[in-house]
This record gives structure tokens, C-alpha cells and sequence, in this order.
């Protein structure tokens, strides 16, 4: 496999690196390294159709073991990667990786792939993602590119462009993280989107009433402007029947599964069990 700087090249000027205790920079450095030898990886998180409890597809979450100072999250290193602008090979090589993993399992699973608003506002970005699915064989409709209100605060118009083109190539896009913004529902009425993720923070929430009633009219909204509704971070039975009864579609969390290396996946598709008990 392609490292991401084989892939891609090195594309971003370096910031003054190497000022120690600044860890901000060291990990740059770190992870340059690390893109140079192949040191990041991608880990799948089954998507479960809650009515059938059959895998719909994996979303792709990026990981990095570090030599030295062992796995370091995403929260860690993804902010790094935007400030530096490394998460645009970083980013190419995700969805190539991801697309190219997906191309070899059965049909019609999909693949999510998580966005940066950095990568949204290169001008190759469409090209990049119809590369990816060019060498990997991938149908479009197997590909859904995550993105966050993030990507929508910038210029709104040449998004809305974009997202409009690759919806036509058939490549679909959700919105992750959904409510967790400033002015999500301005959002959902000015872009399509084939998917909302409403975001963790309201499924834990779910005891409490307001934070249902919030759900309840998420769900409602993105319901009737025809897109499918995910529930992330669920983890324990209630809140899986909570958000069943609300009318989420799809379901992702530690309940079901943990985000799991690419050999597990493959475990997990031939064995073909149904992740939702009861
Ligand atoms: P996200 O896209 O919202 O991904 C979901 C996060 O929730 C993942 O964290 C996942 O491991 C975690 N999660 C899943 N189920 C549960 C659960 O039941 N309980 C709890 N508490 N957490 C759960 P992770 O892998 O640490 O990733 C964090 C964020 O980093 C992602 O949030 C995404 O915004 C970003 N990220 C990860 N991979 C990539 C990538 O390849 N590119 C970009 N641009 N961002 C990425
Ligand atoms: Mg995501
Ligand atoms: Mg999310
Ligand atoms: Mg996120």
C-alpha cells in the first residue's frame, strides 16, 4: 500500500519545526515522518440499519500509532494536520485507501469518508475524489463523503456548487456531527444532503427532555427533506431504542461495534451477523 506521501507527494511548506517544546511542532514533525512510512492507518466503524440490523456500510476514522508515544487520536493530530495543511495528502490518501478497501467488499456496502473543510477548498478536491474511485473501481454510490458546518461557513456558494457536482456524479454526502454548530438548521434548508448524523452529544443526552425534543424535530426536518438519519456514539440498549422510536435509519457506536482494523472487517462481512441483539 501507498504511503500518503508516496501517493500524493509533499505538498505543504513546513512551518518552523523542530523547536522543542513546542509539541504542536514536534508531533508535525512526527507525522510527517510518519506519512513518509506509511505509520497511519484506517480502522472502519460498522453503520447498522436499525430495522434489520444488517451492516450498511463502515465509515473510515483515521489512526496513527506512534513509535514512541503509542496511538494518538484523531483530536490529536487532525487539527495538526489542517493548521499544517498536511490533511490534504493525508485526506487523498484516506479516501484512496478507503475506496480501494471498499472496491473488495460485496455490494452494496459503502464507505464513509470523513472531510476537512481544508480539503473542501482545494480546487482539485473533485478530482481527487473522482480519482479515488477511478483506481479503486468503487461505484459512486458506494462513496459518502462526511462534512461538517465547518465546510458549509465557507464560501457557501462555491460549495454548494461543489457538493451539487458530486452529488451528480452520484457520490453522496452527509452531514456529520449534525446540531453541534452554530446554524445547523440555515444548513440543512440551503444544501441537500443524503444523510444526517446527529451527533453524540444528543444521544447521550436523550434523558433529558429538551435534548429529545431536539432530536425528535432533527429527525422530523431531515426526515422530510428526504435524507437518511444516523445516530452516532450509541451505546447501550436504551439509547438504541430511544433513537429507534425517534426514527433514526442507521445507528453507529460501541453497542454494535468499536471502529475495527481492516482484517476484522473482513471477519465481520463473511460471518455476516446481524449487529443488533433483540
Ligand atoms: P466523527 O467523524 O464524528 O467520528 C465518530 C467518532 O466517534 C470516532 O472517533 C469514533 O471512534 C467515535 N465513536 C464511535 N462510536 C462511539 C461510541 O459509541 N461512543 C463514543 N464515545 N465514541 C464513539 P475518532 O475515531 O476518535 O475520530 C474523531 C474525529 O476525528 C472524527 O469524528 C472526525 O471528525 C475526525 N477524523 C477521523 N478520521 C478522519 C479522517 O480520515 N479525516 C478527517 N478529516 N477527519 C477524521
Ligand atoms: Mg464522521
Ligand atoms: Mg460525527
Ligand atoms: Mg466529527
Amino acid at each position: 500500500h501507498d504511503s500518503p506521501m508516496q501517493a500524493q507527494g509533499d505538498s505543504g511548506a513546513s512551518r518552523d519545526s523542530g523547536a522543542p517544546g513546542n509539541a504542536g511542532n514536534t508531533l508535525e514533525r512526527d507525522m510527517r515522518a510518519a506519512m513518509k512510512r506509511g505509520g497511519f492507518l484506517l480502522h472502519y466503524q460498522p453503520i447498522v440499519d436499525l430495522a434489520t440490523g444488517s451492516i450498511t456500510g463502515f465509515e473510515a476514522l483515521m489512526r496513527w500509532q506512534h513509535p514512541l508515544k503509542g496511538a494518538i487520536p484523531p483530536s490529536a493530530f487532525i487539527p495538526i494536520a489542517e493548521e499544517t495543511g498536511l490533511i490534504i495528502s493525508l485526506g487523498a490518501w484516506a479516501l484512496k485507501e478507503a475506496c480501494h478497501k471498499a472496491a473488495s467488499w460485496p455490494e452494496p456496502l459503502k464507505i464513509a469518508v470523513n472531510v476537512s473543510a481544508i480539503q473542501f477548498q482545494q480546487i482539485s478536491m473533485e478530482e481527487t475524489v473522482a480519482h479515488a474511485l477511478a483506481q479503486s473501481g468503487l461505484a459512486p454510490h458506494r462513496l459518502e463523503l462526511e462534512i461538517t458546518e465547518t465546510i458549509l461557513m465557507q464560501d457557501a456558494e462555491a460549495v454548494g456548487a461543489s457538493i451539487r457536482r458530486l452529488r451528480a456524479q452520484g457520490v453522496r454526502i452527509a452531514l456529520d456531527d449534525f446540531g453541534t454548530g452554530y446554524s445547523s438548521l440555515s444548513y440543512l434548508h440551503r444544501f441537500s444532503f443524503d444523510t444526517v448524523k446527529i451527533d453524540r452529544s444528543f444521544v447521550a443526552g436523550m434523558t433529558n427532555p429538551r435534548t429529545a425534543a431536539i432530536v425528535r424535530a432533527i429527525v422530523t426536518l431531515a426526515g422530510n427533506l428526504g435524507a437518511r438519519i444516523t445516530a452516532e456514539g450509541v451505546e447501550t440498549p436504551e439509547q438504541r431504542d430511544f433513537v429507534r422510536a425517534e426514527g433514526c435509519t442507521e445507528v453507529q457506536g460501541y453497542l454494535f461495534s468499536p471502529p475495527l482494523p481492516p482484517h476484522d472487517v473482513l471477519k465481520l462481512i463473511r460471518d455476516g451477523r446481524s449487529l443488533v441483539p433483540g
